[in-house]
């Protein structure tokens, strides 16, 4: 595993996830089965592997949406399994962003307060929200639409704001589930290079699960799901 040398740790860690589903009355659908992905700071993973095969479910693990059956997740290199779900939850909200397919953006809210909403839940200051949401927008080339609600931008612009969003809080990790999925190739290739330079100079560790092989080449790394196992692709 390509282990840039300036950061000993890992930010994450999962390790020997399993995970399994009911399926019908007596069944069990094994789709993680000893999945382990280390990912160190500044650096993007694509996850690229055929639809079923447990992207999501690896996603959500490292998340802490969901525990895995056995195995461990470590954030900053703290054991996440055993804890109550209030710490769970204070981990995730503190040092994880998502960003999903759709951009499950607020409606009503603009560009800007969907950016400022995740920092004054965390307490943050309205005017100190402000500026960071309208700096953070800028950086990802969306400085003219803060005032624009989510139905008045494009998918793309959707997306930038939706990952704004995600690192809004500043977390070391970022999570993203197809985040290109809706959008036409050109405007998906704009979006990617966007997350991936993010990454780096914030110095994130991101995961990007995505079908496109072009984009996933311009990442750092590439790792797929092979029963159940994540394997790392040259
Ligand atoms: P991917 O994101 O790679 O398409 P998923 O992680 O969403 O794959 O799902 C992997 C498999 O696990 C699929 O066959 C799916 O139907 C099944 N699955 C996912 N979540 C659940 C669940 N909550 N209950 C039962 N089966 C599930
Ligand atoms: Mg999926």
């Amino acid at each position: 595993m390509s282990e840039p040398a300036a950061y000993p740790d890992p930010v994450l860690y999962v390790y020997q996830a399993h995970r399994r589903y009911k399926e019908g009355k007596e069944g069990t659908l094994d789709i993680l089965r000893g999945a382990s992905l280390a990912v160190w700071a500044g650096q993007s993973v694509a996850l690229v592997a055929p639809s079923g095969t447990g992207k999501s479910t690896l996603l959500h693990l490292a998340g802490l949406l969901e525990r895995p059956d056995a195995g461990e997740v470590y954030v900053s290199s703290r054991p996440t399994v055993g804890l109550a779900d209030n710490e769970r939850t204070a981990i995730r909200r503190l040092e994880i962003g998502f960003v999903y397919q759709s951009h499950h953006l607020l409606p009503e809210f603009t560009a800007l307060e969907n950016v400022m909403a995740p920092q004054l839940i965390r307490g943050l200051g309205r005017a100190e929200a402000r500026e960071r949401a309208a700096n953070l927008l800028s950086y990802l080339g969306i400085g003219e639409r803060l005032r624009h609600r989510p139905a008045e931008l494009s998918g793309g612009e959707q997306q930038r704001v939706a990952i704004a969003r995600a690192v809004a809080n500043a977390p070391r990790i970022l999570l993203a589930d197809e985040p290109t999925g809706n959008l036409d190739p050109h405007t998906s290739s704009h979006v990617f290079d966007t997350l991936t330079t993010l990454a780096k100079q914030t110095g994130l560790a991101a995961v990007v699960a995505t079908h496109n092989l072009e984009l996933a080449a311009r990442m750092d790394r590439r790792v797929t799901l092979r029963e159940g196992e994540v394997v790392e692709l040259p």
